[in-house]
């Protein structure tokens, strides 16, 4: 049984503009993060597609990088010596739902060297109420159980969204 899908043209999708894009930087114990986090408006919710560079490798047998990774309610990429991206805020959940249902909750990234790809579909935001949040990379697992934020670490990473015009 063949579905079509608004999502069959990805390809030539992804090779047009997003609505909105993230560019992330990392914090100083990890200022080779780079990458770019892009949100296309499609019918049946937001593509979101993440390509990361420079994360760190663990190296250790069983211990592959996994990445905690949300979408922050903050606007701000600042904050203070105990956590530089402390103005990003927690969580973007506008629907006062428990972690892993808040709206700014996504798949983890999962590291391949120093490098992560990951392309999903989320109808739990629109792109126009994300620009302006922030997205968040974490340096460790989101288990999907801990309140209010996964158990998963340190901020390493961070980048505003922006409305790309066309
Ligand atoms: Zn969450």
């Amino acid at each position: 049984m063949y579905y079509k899908s608004d999502e069959s043209n990805i390809c030539s999708m992804l090779r047009g503009l997003p609505d909105a894009i993230a560019v992330m930087g990392g914090n100083a114990q990890n200022s080779s993060i780079r990458g770019t986090v892009k949100f296309y408006q499609v019918a049946r919710g937001v593509l979101i597609v993440a390509d990361i560079f420079g994360l760190p490798v663990s190296g250790q047998a069983c211990k592959n990088s996994i990445f905690a990774f949300h979408i922050h309610g903050g606007s701000d990429c600042s904050g203070n010596g105990d956590d530089p991206f402390a103005n990003a805020g927690s969580h973007y959940n506008p629907g006062s739902c428990p972690h892993p249902y808040h709206a700014g909750d996504m798949p983890p990234l999962f590291g391949a060297g120093h490098r992560a790809f990951l392309a999903f579909l989320t109808d739990r935001v629109t792109v126009s109420e994300i620009i302006g949040k922030t997205v968040i990379i974490h340096d460790r697992v989101d288990d999907f159980t801990t309140q209010p934020a996964g158990n998963a670490g340190n901020k390493i990473a961070c980048g505003v969204i922006s409305a790309v015009k066309r």
